[in-house]
């Protein structure tokens, strides 16, 4: 007997599946027996579409952030995510009221820790040097193993100060002292110039706004590639989109794809204000944006599920496969005229929408708005 049952799913690369979960894990994947019973039944009809369920690499979701905050379940399951990872709202000041704040939720929330204490308190969280308790930094890494994935430097003027590149070389030694654990790190306006920052990154480290249309862009004014992020990406460190409210231009985006520089991974960088009022509004909204610039369905999922979960080093999560995870998503493509705006002003017109229809987390069903809106599930 299985906890649920999920037939005629349709996989991205267009094939009907049947998926049995039991004890939170994908138990079999396949042509089930017809004879084979669940608790509970999702008959997906060969249309809706089934992958492993979204993960977003780079949100703020610290609801007591006065800057940047959101609920873990709006940007979560509310909108077909099953994984979240705050990107640095929280250092070790805050990290424990953080990590109780989220047990309620039902999306699973991960932290990249901000090497500044204050985390985001303020703009300017790495202009303080002493902000910087390695000490405290990695006795949080420890005490919050499994929430706390990673650490988050944002390596921008307005953020760093006088300080230039020696946060950067902080959190680098921090990373060393704890197994090499992920980092992601922040550009924008400089200095410290991107030359600089990538300079320093090795294999694993994540550059999130990778398509920001500011003056440390990963193109040069020529708009061929830099050489130090060429550099950087024969070593291993990773592209995320990280769109957010200043960081997303169509036009890099394009021009670096059309030089083969893909995104490892896709996210948001959502929280309330962007989430609202735009441009980001959803996970599934900046996805359906890469359609407009090339990429297929199986690129854009890849993104957000096996790219995911092997950059923020989730070895159970991101592939549909027996013994995962139990995380879903359900999801539908609207096929009609649709237009997506950048963080730069510039709208784009496409085609293809992402409708999340459903979370599964650890083999529990979330209905999205859209998904109860369908009727289809008869739950
Ligand atoms: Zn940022
Ligand atoms: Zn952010």
């Amino acid at each position: 007997m299985y906890d649920l049952i999920i037939r005629r799913a349709r996989l991205v690369d267009d094939t009907l599946a049947d998926v049995a979960i039991v004890g939170g894990k994908i138990a079999t994947i396949g042509q089930l027996p017809e004879d084979a019973h669940a608790h509970k039944l999702l008959d997906l009809a060969g249309i809706y579409r089934l992958s492993a369920g979204w993960i977003d690499s780079h949100v703020h979701c610290y609801p007591s952030s006065p800057i940047y905050h959101d609920e873990p379940d709006r940007v979560g399951v509310a909108a077909g995510v099953t994984s979240v990872v705050d990107a640095g709202s929280t250092g070790t000041d805050d990290i424990d009221e953080f990590y109780a704040l989220t047990r309620s939720a039902k999306t699973n929330v991960f932290a990249f820790l901000n090497i500044s204490r204050i985390g985001l308190l303020r703009q300017n969280e790495l202009a303080d040097i002493t902000d910087i308790n390695k000490e405290q930094v990695n006795k949080a890494i420890n005490d919050k193993s499994g929430f706390v994935i990673g650490i988050k430097a944002r390596m921008s003027n307005s953020v760093v100060g006088q300080n230039g590149i020696k946060p950067l070389v902080m959190a680098k030694e921090i990373q060393q002292e704890n197994h090499s654990l992920p980092l992601m790190v922040h550009i924008g306006n400089n200095p410290p110039d991107l030359d600089e920052i990538a300079d320093l990154l090795t294999q694993g480290d994540i550059i999130t706004h990778c398509y920001n249309g500011k003056p440390n862009r990963i193109l040069t004014p020529a708009g061929k590639l830099r050489a130090s992020i060429e550099r950087a990406l024969k070593r291993g460190v990773l592209l995320d989109v990280g769109h957010g409210s200043a960081s997303f231009s169509f036009e890099v985006a394009r021009q670096a794809i059309a030089l083969g520089i893909l995104p490892h991974t896709i996210s948001s960088d959502i929280y309330c204000r962007n989430r609202m009022a735009g441009p980001v509004h959803s996970l599934a909204t900046v996805m359906s944006k890469f359609f407009t610039i090339g990429l297929s369905l199986q690129q854009v999922i890849r993104c957000v599920t096996e790219n995911a979960a092997a950059a923020l080093q989730l070895t159970s999560k991101g592939q549909l496969h027996p013994g995962f995870d139990a995380d879903l998503t359900i999801f539908d493509i609207h096929t009609a005229p649709q237009v997506f705006a950048d963080s730069e002003g510039e709208s784009v017109h496409g085609e293809q929408l992402l409708v999340p229809l459903a979370a599964i987390v650890a083999g529990e069903v979330l209905l999205t708005d859209e998904g109860k809106a369908a009727h289809v599930f008869n739950l």
